[in-house]
């Protein structure tokens, strides 16, 4: 038997993992004791990492080989990998010179390698000249980024999981992370135990596990976290609980903030909220008294119209009081998946460049031109995930290559996602599962490898980079996608620089990883002290780790000099503003969505385990019960759930974890499971029929947190 260290393909916690296999097949997993994410433990769904990747379950799931489909609409067929990747050059280098650059687009994925991630940037970025890649990620991550570079300078998390331990008091925000991030969790769970005089505060609209663990719950209602940290804010300036030097000294803009949160009196902060007042007084003194405060946040901040604003008002709270740069304080944004945090880093979304670089700066871009060896990068910004699809429903985009995601399930308004595949020319569809629903839309599909065959690198929610490693032979004729992106750009220069040396000229990952990191050079994440050779016999790093540095920074800041022009950060005084789509009369309900325990994404891999589905069986909406009891519901009734886009039915179950005209569905329910129609009465399926695709401005992440919805009994025929 072998055994190989590699990296949990879940969640953004980065559990390290050891994979026993034997005759080129896995047959075990086990956490990996020297892993500092995880010190051996495992969740459910890491700890049956193995029960997925059995010959049986391959067989059912994996795309083994690559596939065209001659018609829309009929079964694909085989094909063999050159002519699939002449096909997928072709059909781009000809969309390209008919329409310009801006007429294709690549949707990534956060669950790709940074290796991955980097060949993707670099050939829609560097070869093609447009900068319409964008990725998954998007809908996960990129308001903290941009709550981050608004206030501290950079996207960079300034804390690490030990802060957890450190911490005096825990504010947890927008995060079920007894769910979203388990191994985290238990680490909190552990940490409390160990010192029970520690904080715990949440603020959510649902009563969740996590939730459980408070010492406060604040259940807030959907929307209205920028009003609670501007009446935070509002109660520690009355109190004289701000931290009067360190605002001096280390940042800028506090008096405009100060006049904006006059407004948000406790009593307007109840209201708004649904806060008791007591309860801000309390969740202000123990934020701005303890030694220590630890904010995590999640999606519940990020999946929001006003994404930007709740991660850069939250961050305020921690520069007015000095809770930044020291053990056990800041503000510490937990990524949902396993490398969001990798693809920020080689810049794979359509405003970012290499190394935190940015598309509007000039001499970023003509930086970033002289890395790649190519005559410039191109200024005009990319679309982003939900601006991609609307352009090819527009038939703007006319080609579109997903690799690694699933948009046909996870993105928000289902109608117009489906709507842009199906009117885009050309479907690449890069994958390792042939059961994800957008497999559907593919016009190509090239077969990937995945977790147990890969190799490279992730980075998780804390900085640390870990090593990627394959433990079998990659399944069928699987490739890796880095392989696959190199091989078609290959093809694409050979059509656009005919006779010039490949961009693309890397073997293996390191090579690819090599270049990144010398992209890194003087940057605030610079790792050119890092090697492959390092993670593999040290562990995972953190970065930064410059030339010369023995180990990498856990924690950010300690000197109180953030990475702006003055070394000051900024307090933003950005206002309060309700959801996109507020509730009324119609459609009363606001809906919300997350995830389940022991489920990941769109359940391709999690899915095909019976076991997996022993603590929630099947998809449902949470109700209230007086919400239930007014609508003369019993649980497991049939309802229709309808918003202004779509409409699902499935089962109502009464929960007292939610709110009343509030209602929650899980997100992983694909169209095995439920299914719906447009308000024109096209199928769809999952609760992403109803979602909305109203975005945040600054981060452009989608809401997801919210829908008005209205619930309807469903009459039996
Ligand atoms: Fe994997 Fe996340 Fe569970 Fe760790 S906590 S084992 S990374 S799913």
């Amino acid at each position: 038997m072998s055994q190989t260290r590699s990296t949990c393909p879940y969640c953004g916690v980065g559990c390290g993992v050891i994979i026993e296999s034997e005759g080129g097949q896995i047959i075990g997993v086990r956490g990996d004791p020297q892993h500092p994410a995880n010190f051996g433990k495992l969740c459910t769904k890491g700890s049956t990492l193995h029960l997925t990747a059995t010959p049986a379950i391959t067989r059912q799931t994996r795309l083994l080989q690559p596939m065209q489909r001659l018609r829309r609409g009929h079964a694909p067929v085989a094909l063999g990998w050159d002519a699939a990747l002449d096909r997928v050059a072709g059909e781009f280098g000809r969309i390209v010179r008919e329409h310009g650059p801006d007429a294709v687009g690549f949707y990534i994925s956060g669950q790709l390698l940074t290796e991955d991630y980097y060949v993707f940037n670099k050939l829609a970025k560097g070869l093609l000249g447009t900068n319409n890649v964008d990725t998954n990620s998007r809908l996960c991550m990129s308001s903290a980024v941009a709550g981050y570079k608004l206030t501290l300078g950079a996207d960079a998390p300034p804390a690490c999981y030990d802060d957890v331990n450190h911490a005096q008091c825990l504010f947890i925000v927008g995060s079920n992370a007894a769910y979203a991030h388990p191994i985290l969790f238990r680490r909190i769970e552990a940490a409390k135990q160990k010192n029970p005089a520690m904080k715990i505060m949440v603020a959510d609209p649902r009563r969740t596990d996590t939730a459980e663990l408070a010492d406060l719950y604040l259940p807030l209602l959907p929307g209205t976290d920028v009003m609670l940290f501007h009446g935070l804010l509002h109660v520690m300036l009355w109190e004289g609980w701000t931290d009067a030097t360190y605002i001096a000294e280390h940042t800028y803009g506090f008096d405009e903030l100060k006049s904006l949160v006059r407004e948000a009196t406790p009593d307007v902060v109840a209201q708004t909220c649904g806060i008791p007042k007591e309860d801000l007084f309390k969740a202000a003194q123990w934020f701005a008294q303890s030694p220590a405060t630890l904010s995590l946040y999640c999606q519940g901040l990020n999946q929001s119209s006003s994404g930007t604003a709740k991660n850069a008002t939250l961050i305020n709270l921690h520069l007015a009081t000095g809770q930044i740069g020291k053990p056990g304080a800041g503000p510490f944004s937990l990524t949902g998946q396993p490398n969001a945090m990798g693809g920020r880093e080689v810049g794979g979304l359509a405003n970012l460049l290499s190394a935190h670089r940015d598309l509007a700066n000039p001499a970023h871009r003509a930086e970033v031109a002289a890395l790649w060896g190519v005559a410039d990068v191109p200024s005009k910004p990319g679309k982003t995930a939900v601006e991609m699809f609307q352009a090819a429903a527009d038939g703007e985009i006319k080609a579109l290559w997903i690799a690694c995601t699933n948009p046909a399930q996870s993105m928000p308004d289902q109608a117009t996602v489906r709507r842009a595949m199906q009117r885009a020319e050309f479907v690449v569809v890069q994958e390792a599962f042939a059961t994800a629903a957008t497999c559907d839309f593919a016009d190509i599909l090239l077969p990937a490898t995945t977790w147990g065959e890969k190799e490279g690198t992730v980075t998780n929610s804390e900085r640390r980079i870990s090593r990627v490693l394959p433990a079998v032979p990659a399944a069928g004729e699987a490739r890796h996608d880095w392989r696959i992106a190199v091989d078609v750009a290959r093809r694409l220069e050979a059509q656009l620089r005919p006779g010039q040396p490949s961009l693309f000229p890397y073997e293996t990952t390191e090579a690819i990883w090599n270049e990144h990191r010398e992209s890194t050079r003087g940057r605030d994440l610079d790792i050119t002290g890092l090697s492959y050779a390092m993670l593999e016999t040290e562990g995972p790093q953190f970065w930064p780790l410059r030339q010369g540095d023995r180990t990498g920074k856990p924690r950010l800041y300690e000197d109180g000099v953030f990475p702006t022009a003055d070394g000051k950060a900024k307090f933003a005084a950005l206002p309060y503003q309700s959801t996109a789509e507020p509730s009324e009369s119609h459609f009363p309900f606001s809906l919300t969505t997350g995830r389940l325990r022991d489920h990941w994404h769109g359940m391709t891999r999690t899915g095909t385990l019976g076991r997996l589905f022993g603590h929630v069986a099947e998809p449902c909406v949470q109700l209230n019960p007086r919400d239930m009891e007014r609508r003369g519901l019993k649980d497991g009734e049939l309802v229709h759930v309808t918003s202004k886009r779509g409409a699902i039915v499935l089962p109502a179950q009464a929960s007292h974890t939610i709110q009343p005209t509030q209602a929650f569905i899980a997100m992983h329910w694909g169209p095995e499971y439920l299914s719906g129609r447009s308000s024109q009465g096209e199928p769809l399926a999952g609760v992403n029929a109803l979602t909305t695709s109203a975005y945040c401005p600054t981060s452009k992440q989608p809401e997801l947190k919210h829908a008005a919805v209205k619930i309807l009994k469903a009459e039996l025929p």
